[in-house]
């Protein structure tokens, strides 16, 4: 995958973001925008909030 500048820059702020106690998940899907950010919970919490980024066919219908 080819990185444009724009998607550095959002590495760059989730970097940032990882720097204030947040994690970061992102559909697997590229041109799919969801993401989701938390702050570190309970792994059930963190589970169930991965799962949500991560499946695609909770958010298609954004395309
Ligand atoms: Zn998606």
């Amino acid at each position: 995958m080819r990185a444009t500048g724009s998607q550095i820059l959002d590495r760059v702020a989730d970097v940032l973001a990882l720097l204030r106690g947040l994690q970061t998940l992102r559909c697997p899907e590229a041109d799919c925008l969801v993401r989701i950010r938390f702050r570190a919970v309970i792994s059930e919490e963190v589970k169930r909030l991965t799962a949500l980024a991560t499946d695609h066919t909770l958010h298609a219908h954004h395309h």
